[in-house]
């Protein structure tokens, strides 16, 4: 089932709408700028309801696979980008701002809104800053075609060898 993009995010908190389907590549054009190629349609389930402050709410889980560049050889890595997210349908920024911590919100000033640049805006936050490949996965290691100066640098830029120094203490 292909998911509606227009949508009446009120109404379908009072109805507990259930959405299960997905939304094809195409239909997420800031994503596909964000990555070299998406490589499957965004599988999404996506789920209305009235929270305990009587508030309208919209819950969700995403899953799309999508070809990164590789941050250590620069070819591409295909990676599954995961979300989840739970947010309360706001008419403001004033309302937003009243919402308690724990709970996001989505702005929604008038009746209806786009549910697929919803999830879009929140694959883009659960876009991975890096990616590489698996240990060994490399097209071409890099490291080995550097001189050995280099090859020190490369190293304390890696985030993973600051992360292994530290479990040793
Ligand atoms: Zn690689």
């Amino acid at each position: 089932m292909a998911l509606p993009s227009i949508i009446d995010p009120r109404k379908l908190a009072q109805q507990q709408a259930l959405y299960e389907g997905n939304v094809a590549a195409d239909s997420l054009p800031r994503f596909a700028e964000a990555v070299l190629a998406i490589e499957s349609p965004l599988q999404a389930r996506v789920e209305f309801e009235i929270n305990q402050s009587r508030k309208p709410c919209v819950n969700g889980q995403l899953s799309i696979t999508a070809a990164v560049p590789c941050q250590r050889c620069l070819e591409p890595v295909t990676i599954e980008v995961g979300a989840e997210f739970a947010l309360e349908v706001v008419w403001n920024e004033e309302q937003a701002a009243k919402i308690v911590k724990r709970t996001d919100s989505w702005i929604v000033a008038e009746r209806q809104a786009n549910l697929v640049e919803l999830l879009e805006d929140e694959l883009l936050l659960a876009l991975p800053v890096v990616s590489y490949h698996a240990e060994g996965g490399c097209a071409a290691d890099l490291r080995e075609l550097l001189p050995a100066e280099q090859q020190q640098s490369t190293a304390s830029d890696n985030p993973f060898a600051v992360l292994a120094a530290l479990k040793k203490h």
